[in-house]
């Protein structure tokens, strides 16, 4: 049922694409066309336009689309010999090279109208059945994806199948933008980017609040895990990333500096001062697996234009750690490990966790049996104990495939995460060894997995995830305090000590506004708890508590609303 469903979207996405060229052509025919796929949600085609376009340019283009599907124009595809095709795009380098490309004499080339494209098939069969599309922005893209090639624009898009799934869409686009985290990071005063350092983030009491609370509760199951946490260096010598492969294999990516003459990089991943302090002594069997744990800040180069808040920045934190086992140890601690990733991720109520195992991609190092070798043991350890996941191949890191978990957040987007990875790459690269228990030496495997993955990223998604109202224990502020009038602030004091000597993140607002208004402003920083206190409650020695969501109580004691908040910090 689902296959079907999404053959039927991919056919009307891949219809679309070419009603988007056809209309391209008809409004700037000198226009070269390219590449035009369906994606995972809607599809986009690239193209070499004369004069570039402008953004207020989609809704022309928009309109002859819906010009052309009102035309109801037959949709046909036929397969047409290599030379014919060439003759037909022969000004068009790109379809050449396309054409090119393609096994054998014949291409397929798809028909509507008097518009023509290169088309492996799949199509509704008429123009007339694309009714519910809309264009969704105008980029850059480079031929190939490749920014050496010619720059090129894209136009992105949308359909579906039905006017009321439209909207489903474009409300969600509006929710996406209602809680974007760089607004609500504004707003709630969680973070801000400056100039002085593009693309790396600057965290404010409020953020930091935050992603302390995410790395206290990381560091409370690590230890109950068995790790041990660490602290390596963020500047290590050139020879380091030399041997490690990140030089040939991330370079672009990194930044360097000198000291005393010698070239350092400033790391773009922690591993390698994980396998410094492996090897810093003999390792024994017994040992194993020994588990160590980072909180590193990395730094990697992006280009400025895929900079976007929390989601892509320049420097990070990784919540890392590197296993160090024995190749019979794999299995159980892959498994241990997928235990531990849904456990944390557990606790964020997203709508939905998926594993997915990722192989050997083009760009890797090591032989060819050690990637199979680890590849089995990480399907292994999923296959017996019949844990679902889906195959990515080809998506596994430079040094070993992957498991990757994909969360779905509250608005229905898919993140990765956390990965899992196994490595019998570096051991062998570093020559990391451990005495057997026999006396020999023998290789450990290295097992590499972040959780939250990047913290800032990590903090992002939960910002637009919760839309800005945090969870009681993971909101900045928790509790804010209000009195009525100045005759309850020492009161306020009273309640705001003992809180804060319970570890709560409060704050008292006793300033002269209205009752009215500091509600409101405490609504507006989403703060869970309110504790409104007037004459009475100071008479009685009560509180009135205004939750966030739900109804107000009147009337608890003390001890009753510590009790409450106990219950809510189990998380
Ligand atoms: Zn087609
Ligand atoms: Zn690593």
């Amino acid at each position: 049922m689902e296959k079907k469903q999404n053959e039927k979207l991919e056919m009307l996405r891949h219809s679309a694409a070419h009603l988007l060229a056809h209309a391209l052509m008809e409004l700037f025919p000198e226009t070269k066309l390219t590449l035009g796929p369906p994606t995972k949600n809607g599809y986009f085609y690239d193209f070499l336009p004369k004069e570039n376009l402008k953004e207020k340019d989609l809704e022309l283009v928009a309109e002859k689309m819906a010009e052309i599907a009102e035309r109801d124009l037959p949709i046909t595809h036929e397969e047409i010999s290599k030379i014919e095709a060439k003759k037909l795009y022969k000004d068009n380098p790109f379809k050449l090279e396309m054409i090119d490309g393609i096994e054998g004499d014949t291409v397929g080339l798809a028909r509507q109208g008097d518009f023509y494209d290169l088309c492996k098939g799949g199509h509704v069969k008429s123009t007339g059945l694309l009714k519910h599309f809309k264009l969704t922005n105008l980029s850059g893209a480079y031929w190939r994806a490749d920014k050496k090639n010619q720059a090129l624009q894209r136009i992105n898009g949308v359909v579906l199948p039905s006017a009321k799934e439209l909207r489903i869409y474009e409300k969600r686009v509006e929710e996406a933008k209602l809680y974007d985290h760089r607004k609500l990071g504004k707003e709630l005063e969680l973070f801000s980017f400056h100039e002085e350092g593009v693309g790396f983030p600057f965290f404010h009491p409020n953020g930091k609040a935050v992603i302390n609370t995410l790395i206290d509760f990381m560091r409370k199951n690590l230890e109950q895990d068995g790790y041990q946490e660490i602290q390596t260096p963020i500047m290590l010598s050139d020879e380091l990333w030399k041997r490690s492969g990140h030089y040939a294999h991330y370079k672009e990516n990194m930044y360097f500096s000198e000291i005393d003459e010698q070239s350092y990089a400033i790391r773009p991943m922690n591993c390698p001062g994980g396998i410094l302090i492996y090897k810093n002594r003999p390792r024994s069997f017994r040992e194993l697996p020994l588990k160590l744990s980072e909180f590193g800040i990395d730094h990697r180069h992006e280009l400025s234009g895929v900079l976007h808040g929390l989601f892509r920045v320049r420097s990070f934190t990784m919540d890392d750690a590197h296993i160090f086992c024995t190749t019979d140890q794999i299995e159980e601690e892959v498994l241990k490990l997928i235990a531990f990733v849904n456990k944390i991720l557990g606790s964020f109520n997203f709508a939905k966790i998926t594993i997915g195992l990722s192989t050997q991609p083009e760009d890797s190092m090591g032989g060819d049996d050690l990637w199979n070798k680890a590849t089995e043991a990480l399907a292994n350890a999923l296959k017996k104990n019949k844990i679902d996941y889906i195959l990515r191949e080809g998506d596994g890191a430079f040094y070993g495939p992957k498991i990757d978990f994909v969360i779905e957040d509250s608005m229905g987007r898919e993140w990765q995460c956390s990965t899992i990875q196994v490595d019998f790459f570096q051991p062998e690269n570093f020559d990391l060894t451990y005495v057997a228990s026999g006396g020999e030496r023998k290789r450990p495997v290295m097992i590499h997995r972040a959780i939250y993955g990047s913290l800032e990223r990590f903090f992002g998604i939960l910002i637009e995830h919760y839309k800005g109202k945090f969870p009681f224990w993971l909101a900045p502020v928790q509790v804010k305090i209000l009195t009525i009038t100045d005759d309850q602030k020492e009161y306020a004091q009273k309640i705001y000590k003992i809180l804060k000597d319970e570890g709560i993140r409060v704050v008292v607002d006793d300033s002269s506004d209205q009752i009215s208004a500091k509600i409101k402003t405490a609504q507006l920083q989403k703060v869970p708890w309110m504790l409104v206190l007037g004459q009475k409650e100071q008479e009685n020695n009560t509180i009135a508590l205004r939750p966030r969501e739900g109804k107000q109580e009147f009337g608890l004691t003390l001890e009753a609303l510590l009790k409450k908040i106990k219950l809510l910090l189990q998380v």
